[in-house]
């Protein structure tokens, strides 16, 4: 009986596990844009967590997950559309997605009579799901569960392309968040602009995009390493540094 328990929680944990951007880019992303926010927003954002940083609380969002309280937040973290289709011409996941969960915090936080226990927990949960929204296989295809079950080799080891995008390549690159924020790429005011330009959608559209390409240079069963890193480590963390100036760009209008 104590075996049937410990196969039903691993198998439980795995699927919990299965729609998750690893911590490491969800940090990296909360760190630049805590570096990012207007003196007003830092102090507001201050006050609600009580001093915790952007990076600590950015995982609370799979932290959560293995609570069977929280369950219902767990379509909230992606959404899948299918292959020449836009967001608004595909039936919506009645329990949610990520673009629910982002509209659902942004009206939490930005109405003032919203209590310090909902506005605590859904600052936590956007900072997270805009960290989402830049893992380009959070907003995949329902075939193959945002690419869970799309099986690949990473240095020789069998994974899933969602996991390589999720902590494969950023385990394997070896920087620590801070180091990943620390080294984003030097940008124009003008490039800056461009990029927090828009709202969530249009960021949604843009990682699609990404995922897209991703799917036409990755077949199954590939065996993927260093020439992935070549062609994609760049691209990713440029993924971590527009997530964390967007949400900047986010928390600063909110907390104005
Ligand atoms: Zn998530």
């Amino acid at each position: 009986m104590r075996n049937v328990f410990l196969v039903m929680a691993t198998f439980l944990c795995s699927i919990l596990s299965v729609f998750a951007w690893g911590p490491t880019g969800h940090r990296a992303v909360g760190e630049v844009a805590q570096q990012n926010l207007t003196e007003k927003a830092k102090e507001k954002i201050d006050e609600i967590l009580d001093g915790d940083s952007l990076a600590l609380i950015s995982t609370y969002g799979d932290d959560i997950k293995s609570d069977r309280e929280y369950w219902k937040f767990s379509p909230w973290h992606y959404v899948n559309i299918p292959f020449g289709k836009t967001y608004d011409e595909h039936p919506k996941n009645d329990n949610g997605d990520i673009v629910y969960g982002i509209n659902t915090a942004v009206e939490v936080l930005k109405n003032p009579n919203s209590s310090k226990e909902d506005k605590v927990f859904y600052l936590k949960m956007l900072v997270h799901f805009i960290g989402d929204l830049h893992q380009p296989l959070h907003v995949g295809i329902e075939d193959d569960k945002g690419g869970n079950d799309f099986q690949v080799r990473w240095f020789n080891k069998g994974t899933n392309l969602h996991r390589v995008w999720d902590s494969e390549m950023l385990n394997s690159f070896g920087m620590s968040y801070t180091e990943l924020a620390a080294n984003t790429k030097r940008l124009s005011e003008e490039e800056k602009e461009a990029i927090v330009n828009g709202d969530h959608m249009d960021w949604l559209y843009d990682s699609r995009e990404l995922m897209e390409d991703i799917y036409e240079n990755t077949d199954i069963g590939e065996k993927l390493g260093y020439e992935y890193m070549y062609r994609y480590m760049d691209t990713l963390r440029s993924q971590i540094q527009k997530g964390g100036l967007r949400l900047a760009t986010l928390l600063n209008e909110i907390f104005e």
